[in-house]
């Protein structure tokens, strides 16, 4: 039998509801202003463009996911928001003032298991706060909350080791969320969670954010991750990294698991597929299979 694929909505079509959601969000202030920013490596006496011309704004509690294939300078990038890397060139603002280097206003979550091993969950989240010049009083206090926001507050006194992958994410999350940062910088945050817990950090992180007043920037490779959390997609390209397209997501709000078969939720993924992997009718890339014989030698 054909296939017939699905007749899907335009993505840029937005119903009423969503339209006056981003019109709101349009009128708050902007929290991070990135206007041009480049980044080269110097790579054996040549010059290598990572991403060139990056500019975004990004309003207060906005949700801004950017996506783009492997080497489009998604990591680099956040490294750089978060004052962990240099730019080449460009600037960034946070709340209208210059900021470079790293700071408790920008809190940043690894995609990697980024807690220290010997301090139980409790101390980890306070070390940020201590750093920062908060007595370890005032620190305990912060820290518990921010553990019962994320609910962990009966792991406390655990060791990271003791944890599930997803628990220590949600460790990681009180942890950069206990400075009360303006803007939550997450790259890849879920990236080695297998599928299941996945989803769920997912839908808690929506959760989280509801709650509180912050404004995040997510980096992902994965299309669904995307549609599901964001308000707005940034796009790039590789080679060098740029924006392709700043995409308005037309899935309403709140969020459910259940709206990633809805139509809106399927013709922004079609989109994004487009962008990132080429024209769903484009020839397909047929990859060699070579056959092996039983002793391993290869089949003529
Ligand atoms: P992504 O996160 O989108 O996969 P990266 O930010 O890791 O992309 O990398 C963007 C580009 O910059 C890639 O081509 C990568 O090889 C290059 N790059 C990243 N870090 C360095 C470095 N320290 N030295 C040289 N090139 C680098």
């Amino acid at each position: 039998m054909a296939f017939t694929p699905l007749q899907l909505p335009d993505y840029r079509e937005q119903s009423p509801e969503v339209a006056e959601r981003f019109r709101t969000i349009r009128e708050r202030p902007v929290v991070l202003k990135v206007t041009d920013l480049c980044k080269s490596f110097g790579v054996n006496g040549s010059t290598h463009v990572a991403f060139e011309n990056f500019s975004l704004d990004i309003h207060r509690r906005e949700f801004i996911c950017i996506i783009g294939p492997s080497g489009c300078g998604k990591s680099t990038l956040i490294r750089i928001i978060a004052g962990l890397d240099e730019q080449t060139s460009g600037h960034m603002l946070v709340d209208g003032k210059e900021v470079g280097g790293p700071s408790p206003e920008r809190g940043m979550v690894f995609q990697g298991y980024t807690l220290f091993p010997w301090l139980t969950v409790k101390r980890n989240v306070m070390f940020g706060l201590q750093m920062g010049g908060t007595s370890a009083l005032d620190a305990e206090g912060k820290a518990l909350q921010w553990l019962k926001v994320v609910g962990l507050a009966r792991f406390a006194e655990a060791y990271p080791d003791q944890l599930s992958g997803g628990m220590k994410q949600r460790v990681a999350i009180a942890r950069a969320l206990a400075p009360n940062p303006r803007v939550l910088l997450m790259d890849e945050p879920f990236g080695a969670l297998d599928a299941l817990t996945r989803c769920k950090m997912q839908s808690y992180l929506l959760q989280i954010w509801k709650e509180i007043n912050v404004t995040v920037l997510f980096i992902t490779h994965d299309l669904d991750e995307a549609c599901y959390l964001a308000d707005r997609i940034i796009v790039m390209s590789a080679n060098p990294g740029r924006v392709a397209e700043v995409i308005e997501n037309p899935v309403p709000r709140p969020r459910r698991v259940a709206q990633m078969l809805s139509p809106e939720f399927l013709a922004l993924k079609h989109r994004l597929d487009e962008l990132i992997h080429g024209p769903a009718d484009a020839e397909e890339e047929i990859l060699p299979v070579v056959k092996l014989t039983e002793a391993g030698d290869e089949v003529e």
